[in-house]
């Protein structure tokens, strides 16, 4: 059944070399008692390890069943170890983090018996070693005699054929001694056990069969088979494999006994999974919020061409740097318009640009363009009652606009006002977002009685045009102050129509008065510069309606984009209107949101390279770490690598029993990644709210959340796969001598 056939093994160590075993030949009965006996470095564990298949030799042959083992492959001697044989060590060897009945059931569960069957068989065997009682202990509650007692019923779990102990009363008293072997004699009876010890007085007393070993050979076989006796039993071999259950049942028990060394790496893997996390909630959130930023930017500041043009860019440049912004004083002061007139450019804004544009909002505009709004010219007057010399008190004209093609829209008239002088305000948002008042109430309207009021707004400044400050009444020549207090009340005609002096009767014009004065807002993006009064677009929306008669041709377009990547392809299409026209005939359009469009992006931006910089680099060492642990986890655990092996764990198993404890911290990892994630989320909504105006952008979506603690998962499993290989690929004989 077994034989053991010119078996040599040296050992090299350097120059030295030691021959362990020297052509040992040796055939074993399927019912017998052997000791080996020897002196201590003999080579007693080396025959023992090479019978058990868990050392092989170097010259010679293992002859089971009458067939040599030279071939076997690896699946075969785990199949014969968990099967055949069952090692009983002089050190016990228990797996420290397993209770006495799973360290009993391991063997069983390698060779694929069921879990209930398993437990059932492991409880039968305990009761036959006497430890029924302390099945649920662990191995450091039990005394000597008791491990010793264990690692017996753990042999003889799977009723293997041979039983190989090896010095098993090493570490135990006289009288524990004499316990345990009658045992092992008492439970073996029909089996063929191979006992190694160096006590020649306990060799002789149980052992029906002694062989002596002296440097690597048999001097002595007190029992040899003779060639005729062969009775021809067979060992049966079968296959093993761990259930994944098992490997998890270890693994979350070899966890549980350094709990805080877990959660630490767990912790620490998390801080990868925290960074996604943030990333993806906030750029979630952000995502959301610059969606609607876009929506109600740009429905307040369209892309606008009008007949002439505010050069921005050059009033920008042009600040005067040693007044003071934002003044917090009641008058203004006077500013030259003359300066303001050099940044203003015409547009020349013909039939065929109108064409051209209506052409793009019927077809392309329609993916592009939430709105399109059309400004129209007007027929009307400005007026105001003041005393002329040499014609007395009557109603000048102040500002005249026509619908007359070929007419200059803003005359310049007396008082050189520009058409600045009287301006469309911006509706809702766009409005109370940019715009404070400053001084004095907000307008309140009168329709019935076309009794109007309208703000005059200042410059950051606090400027007025030295024109309109004329229009006002002020003595721009003398004066240099002009008090807010003075402005409110005055009024003016707004008259429709042409207006002839003298000859129009001004008694039905409209009665415009000044309620209160706006100025941009500190921090304001947008730079609407005008100057002058500024009237409601209700009240325009009135004179349009109910003067139908006096609204002449297109005199502005207003285009509003659905986002910013339309209002690109908006703009885009505008410029190649002027691609090969002179200078002149060129229209250009102002992009009111241009400012903001950059700010954001470029924020936001950062944010996120920032972010995921972060998180790339902790991914990185979290995994590296969780490779850290897996490979001290295995330097640690080499002894029960070796007891795995004996007992016929495939090298697959142990690399399993470690990827299973890896699953466990990346998940571990993934959920501590998402609970302090979502803790952080409230301080960085608050500290995004305090900043932005935003409440709740962060936010995490249940898919979120799932696939981060699989990509956990997955990374601690990759991370851990290299260490776990090393594991499995681990010598058995090797990591059982490793103390
Ligand atoms: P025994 O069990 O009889 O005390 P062993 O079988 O353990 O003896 O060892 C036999 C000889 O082989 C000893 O001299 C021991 O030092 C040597 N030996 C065993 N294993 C190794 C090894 N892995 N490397 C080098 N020498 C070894
Ligand atoms: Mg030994």
């Amino acid at each position: 059944m077994l034989k053991l056939q010119n078996i040599s093994k040296t050992y090299v160590i350097g120059e030295f070399s030691q021959n362990a075993l020297d052509d040992i030949s040796v055939e074993f009965r399927k019912a017998e008692f052997v000791t080996v006996l020897g002196p201590s470095g003999c080579g007693k564990t080396t025959m023992l390890n090479v019978v058990g298949g868990l050392d092989h030799a170097d010259k010679g042959d293992l002859i089971i069943n009458d067939k040599s083992t030279k071939n076997f492959t690896d699946q075969e001697w785990d199949m014969y170890r968990n099967n055949s044989i069952g090692f009983i060590f002089q050190s016990h060897n228990l797996i420290s983090h397993l209770s006495v009945l799973q360290n009993v059931e391991m063997g069983l569960s390698l060779s694929g018996v069921s879990q209930t069957e398993a437990k059932k068989r492991a409880i039968e065997v305990l009761d036959r070693v006497g430890l029924k009682d302390h099945i649920h202990k662990r191995p450091n509650q039990l005394s000597g005699g008791q491990s010793q007692r264990v690692a017996i019923a753990r042999a003889l779990a799977n009723n293997p054929d041979v039983i190989l102990a090896d010095e098993p009363t090493g570490s135990l008293d006289s009288e524990t001694s004499i316990q345990i072997l009658d045992l092992i004699k008492e439970i073996a009876k029909d089996k063929l056990v191979i006992m190694v010890t160096h006590d020649s007085e306990m060799a002789y007393k149980y052992a029906n069969r002694v062989i002596k070993l002296k440097d690597g050979r048999i001097i002595d076989d007190s029992n040899p088979i003779s060639k005729e006796l062969k009775d021809g039993s067979r060992l049966d071999l079968k296959k093993t494999a761990m259930s994944f259950k098992m490997a998890l049942i270890s693994s979350i028990n070899n966890i549980r006994t350094k709990l805080g060394r877990t959660l630490l790496t767990a912790f620490a893997g998390s801080i990868g999974i925290i960074g996604i996390a943030l990333i993806l909630s906030l750029s979630n959130g952000l995502d959301k919020e610059i969606q609607k930023f876009e929506s109600e930017t740009l429905s307040g500041y369209p892309i606008s061409i009008s007949e002439s043009r505010i050069d921005f860019e050059k009033i920008r440049e042009s600040t005067e740097e040693n007044l003071e912004e934002f003044p917090d004083q009641e008058y203004a002061t006077m500013y030259d318009e003359n300066r303001f007139q050099s940044f203003l450019t015409p547009n020349n804004i013909t039939d065929d640009y109108i064409q051209y544009v209506e052409d793009y909002v019927a077809g392309e505009g329609q993916l592009t363009l939430s709105g399109v709004k059309y400004q129209r010219k007007v027929n009307m007057a400005l007026l105001k009652y003041m005393t002329v010399p040499g014609i007395g008190d009557t109603y000048i004209p102040i500002y005249q606009e026509t619908i007359e093609e070929n007419e200059d829209t803003n005359p310049g008239d007396v008082f050189g006002v520009n058409f600045s002088f009287f301006t469309l305000l911006p509706e809702g948002d766009v409005f109370t977002n940019n715009y404070e008042l400053i001084y004095g109430t907000e307008p309140v309207q009168d329709f019935e009685n076309e009794n109007f009021q309208v703000y005059l707004v200042v410059n950051e400044y606090n400027q007025i045009f030295k024109s309109t400050l004329r229009v006002l009444g002020f003595d721009t020549e003398s004066q240099t102050q002009f008090n807010f207090e003075d402005m409110i009340g005055i009024e003016f005609k707004l008259f429709m129509g042409e207006y002839y002096p003298i000859t129009s009767d001004v008694s039905d014009a409209m009665t415009i008065t000044i309620s209160g004065i706006i100025r941009s807002k500190e921090g304001s993006n947008v730079s609407l510069l005008f100057n002058g009064l500024g009237y409601p677009a209700e009240v325009a929306s009135h004179i349009y309606e109910t003067y139908p008669d006096e609204v002449g041709g297109i005199d502005a377009i207003s285009l509003y984009p659905i986002d910013f990547e339309s209002k690109d392809l908006v703009k885009e299409h505008l410029d190649l209107y002027n691609v090969d026209k002179a200078d002149a005939d060129k229209v250009e359009y102002v992009d009111q949101a241009a400012t903001i469009t950059s700010m954001v992006g470029g924020v936001i931006d950062t944010i996120s390279i920032v972010l995921i910089a972060f998180a790339a680099i902790s991914l990185v060492v979290s995994s590296i770490m969780i490779a850290i642990i897996t490979y001290i986890s295995v330097i640690e655990r080499t002894k029960e690598i070796g007891v795995l092996r004996a007992l016929g764990a495939r090298k697959k198993d142990i690399s399993r029993v470690f990827n299973s404890e890896n699953l466990i911290i990346g998940f571990a990892a993934g959920v501590v990644g998402i609970i302090v994630s979502y803790l952080l989320i409230i301080p960085i909504n608050l500290i995004i709210e305090n900043l932005a105006d935003m409440p709740n952008v962060a936010k995490l979506s249940p898919l979120h959340i799932t696939a981060l603690i699989l990509i956990s998962v997955f990374l601690a499993y990759v991370a851990g796969f290299i260490p776990a290989r090393m594991a499995s690929k681990k010598d058995p004989v090797i990591a059982l001598r490793t103390e």
